[in-house]
């Protein structure tokens, strides 16, 4: 935190006082909005020496019944209580009962009954029958055996414990469960099963699907917020020993590594795994698209477990069928090797063979490259109707059409999902915020290096790019995309801070304009090596750990020498948009007379003008006086005082080296929008020549409607231009220009004409 500049109203009229006038200074420091730095969370935004985090491990044996879509588990938890901080009982998260006949979530829904319905929105809104879903818990034991007493409220289950838990205890408990897979095509849902009507198969991409412990931490208690659909998950680290029981043709990948390869691959998959190792330019088959057509012919009643064991992971998410195809490629990071892996049907290809997994690998290298090199030892990419993310695999949409045709839209769409949900693993996976509470800290800093990354993919995958595209093209990062957003109805619009459960336009408040903050904080204000150093060092910082918004904020000034809490508060705390412009430019000459502003002060003093000191007039060219006096425009060295002056105060030789401006300008710029920004302008002068100058955002601090520059200058300015570059998501570029760019409106066009 650095020293701010103090409220001074030099060049502002005295504000009309009204009871309850708040300062509303855009440079107030954040102190009254953000938490007091503490043991656990420094002032610098880093973990402080009393930092602690709970721990979650889990064993878990999982049963897939394929015929009748149910998921059957038993898992033991060990809690290990890190915190000062004495608990009573646990909280564990229930996320499927979101479906539950119980659940709370289509109450919260408000609207009428539209004019206009696909016929499967319809469908599901007014003709089925509610189908049996959410967890059946069936019992909850300490490890002896001996029932725990509990209760559900909604997706959280209390678990009472026999004995508080003090600093450095650990609990296990144990509970049995199952539920009723969705179809998350037909029913929605992040995770669940997808129909495939020929041979009658199905692809599971599974998460949220165990009792998850909830967050216990220094600044929620416990994170124990309902899951209503939209905000996602917060938990804790841990290790995983998964087991999972499937039918024995499926071809099965998740969170971990595969402890029991040799029992689940055949000979010929051990070969071409092997080779997949040391393949870094194109994936290899570890199971081809005839062995996944011919597995999905016939189905067998034999069954298979996989073993995964993962450490220090927040989540588990396991994908599993008998129509995938499965290959992988090795991808060099800095200091390791890791996996890019991908799981599809034919249904994918052509697409998915030819780019999944170069994607997942580019990724990788792009995220590491901005943050720290990738922890795991792979990365999955999953092929399902959706986009969602867990440690290690991510499920990701896009498949060529029924004709095998894959447009732009769905080639693009494919890698700007994979880009998205693979980059997840850094946020929140690993940098592991708080996403039920802050949409924004792991979906806009991960659309936010997704941009960075989807510019790196083009560049290490030319042949990725569509005929007549030099870069990747990307919806969501670039300041302009933001207008539309930004510059719109106020009553629809909520500041990033708001938890995104309430607010309208989700994917803007939460993705587009977090990302494009961070964009033009990085290229525009701070300048990509201050920021770059700050992002890392934040991304190191908070590494397996879980950090708030304050920690960012307070890394990215910590690193960066960069008072930001200006860009923060407006950025992040408010709704206000962009908006600078050029509002006058006066052009000034050096005269021999005195002039009205010299008559004034003598009249002021009761003089004559020729009793003042010695003084240089300048006049405004077109005023009065300018009419009277300059009728050719005067040079610098016919004010006679001057002269006097350098004569009296400089050698000759001095005189030979100083600067001669010409010409002399008062240039006016206005911000109607409420955003304090850097001031960019380009001025063109009468030689051709532009200069382009960036005044930074402190240029404000005074006046938050109107500043002026005094520019002097040897070449006459012909135009200038704010924002010439659009870095700034400038809503109202009409009054950016002087002299003025008249855009005449289709009404005045045909006005015009007529
Ligand atoms: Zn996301």
């Amino acid at each position: 935190m650095f020293v701010s500049v103090g409220v001074f109203a030099q060049e502002q009229k005295q504000p009309e006082r009204k009871p309850g006038h708040q300062n509303i200074n855009k440079f107030k420091e954040l102190y009254d909005e953000f938490a007091t730095p503490n043991m656990f969370r420094t002032g610098s935004g880093a973990p402080g020496p009393a930092y602690y985090q709970q721990q979650a491990d889990y064993k878990m044996d999982l049963v897939i019944d394929d015929v009748n879509a149910k998921l059957s588990g038993f898992e033991t938890i060990t809690y290990t209580n890190n915190s000062p901080d004495q608990l009573k009982f646990l909280w564990v998260q229930l996320d499927q009962n979101m479906r539950a006949p119980d659940s709370k979530t289509p109450l919260i829904q408000s609207g009428k009954v539209s004019a206009i319905q696909r016929p499967s929105t319809f469908t599901n809104r007014y003709l089925k029958n509610p189908v049996e879903r959410g967890f059946n818990i069936e019992q909850v034991t300490d490890v002896s055996g001996k029932p725990l007493s509990h209760m559900i409220n909604g997706t959280m289950m209390r678990v009472e414990l026999p004995n508080a838990m003090n600093k450095g205890d650990k609990f296990s408990f144990s509970v049995k469960w199952w539920y009723n897979i969705n179809n998350h095509v037909t029913e929605g849902g992040r995770s669940g099963y997808e129909y495939f009507e020929k041979n009658d198969n199905k692809i599971y991409v599974m998460a949220q699907f165990y009792p998850r412990m909830a967050v216990y931490n220094d600044v929620e208690g416990w994170q124990n917020a309902q899951f209503f659909g939209r905000d996602e998950f917060a938990l804790p680290f841990g290790n995983f020993e998964v087991n999972i029981t499937v039918p024995a043709d499926h071809i099965l990948d998740g969170t971990g590594r595969l402890t029991n390869r040799k029992e689940v691959f055949t000979k010929a998959m051990m070969k071409r795994f092997e080779k997949a190792k040391k393949s870094y330019d194109e994936p290899v088959m570890i199971v081809t698209q005839e062995e996944a057509e011919a597995a999905e012919k016939k189905k067998t009643n034999k069954t298979k477990t996989w073993k995964l064991y993962a450490e220090n992971v927040r989540d588990f998410g396991f994908a599993t069928s008998r129509k995938f195809i499965w290959d992988m490629m090795a991808v060099k990071l800095e200091t390791k090797d890791v996996m890019a892996v991908s799981l599809y049907p034919s249904e994918a290809n052509p697409l998915w063979g030819d780019w999944s997994s170069k994607t997942v690998a580019s990724t990788l290298i792009s995220y590491s490259k901005m943050t720290f090199d990738y922890p795991y030892h792979k990365a999955i990419s999953a092929s399902a109707p959706m986009g969602m993310e867990y440690p290690m695999i991510c499920y990701n949409f896009g498949r060529p059409n029924a004709e095998g045709v894959v447009t732009d839209r769905v080639k693009y769409g494919m890698m700007g999902v994979i880009i998205h949900e693979v980059g997840h693993n850094f946020f929140p996976m690993i940098v592991n915020s708080d996403e039920r509470q802050w949409t924004w800290m792991d979906e806009g800093l991960n659309t936010f290096v997704q941009y960075v990354a989807q510019g790196d993919f083009g560049k290490l995958y030319p042949g990725a790019l569509s005929e007549g595209h030099d870069v990747f093209p990307s919806r969501r990062g670039p300041a302009e995309k933001i207008v539309p957003y930004m510059g719109g109805n106020q009553d629809f619009i909520a500041p990033i801070m708001s938890k995104g459960l309430n607010t309208y336009q989700f994917g803007n408040n939460a993705y587009g304009k977090p990302a494009t903050a961070l964009n033009i904080l990085r290229e525009t204000v701070m300048g990509r090596e201050l920021f770059d150093y700050a992002f890392k060092e934040y991304s190191r910082r908070w590494k397996f750990k879980h950090p708030t918004p304050e920690d960012f904020f307070r890394t990215m000034e910590d690193a960066s020498a960069m008072d930001l809490d200006w860009f923060w508060r407006g950025w992040f705390y408010t709704t206000d948009y962009t908006d600078i412009g050029l509002k006058e430019v006066k052009k000034m000459y050096v005269s021999s007379q005195p002039n009205e502003a010299a008559k004034n002060r003598a009249k002021r003093r009761g003089q004559e003008v020729s009793d003042l000191p010695a003084y240089v007039y300048l006049v405004e060219e077109g005023s009065d006086e300018y009419n009277e006096n300059m009728k050719n425009g005067t040079p610098l060295e016919n004010s006679p005082t001057l002269k006097e002056y350098l004569m009296d105060n400089f050698t000759a030789e001095e005189r030979k080296n100083i600067k001669k401006p010409k010409y002399f300008y008062n240039v006016t710029f206005e911000k109607p929008g409420g955003l304090v920004m850097p001031l960019i302008v380009e001025y063109t002068y009468d030689d051709g020549t532009k200069e382009k100058i960036t005044y930074p955002a402190q240029i404000w601090r005074l006046n938050d409607k109107e500043v002026s520059r005094a520019i002097a200058s040897d070449k006459e300015i012909v135009s200038i231009v704010v924002d010439p570059d659009l870095e700034t998501a400038d809503i109202d570029t009409t009054n950016n220009s002087w002299p003025k760019q008249v855009k005449q409106s289709k009404f005045d066009q045909f006005k015009s004409k007529n």
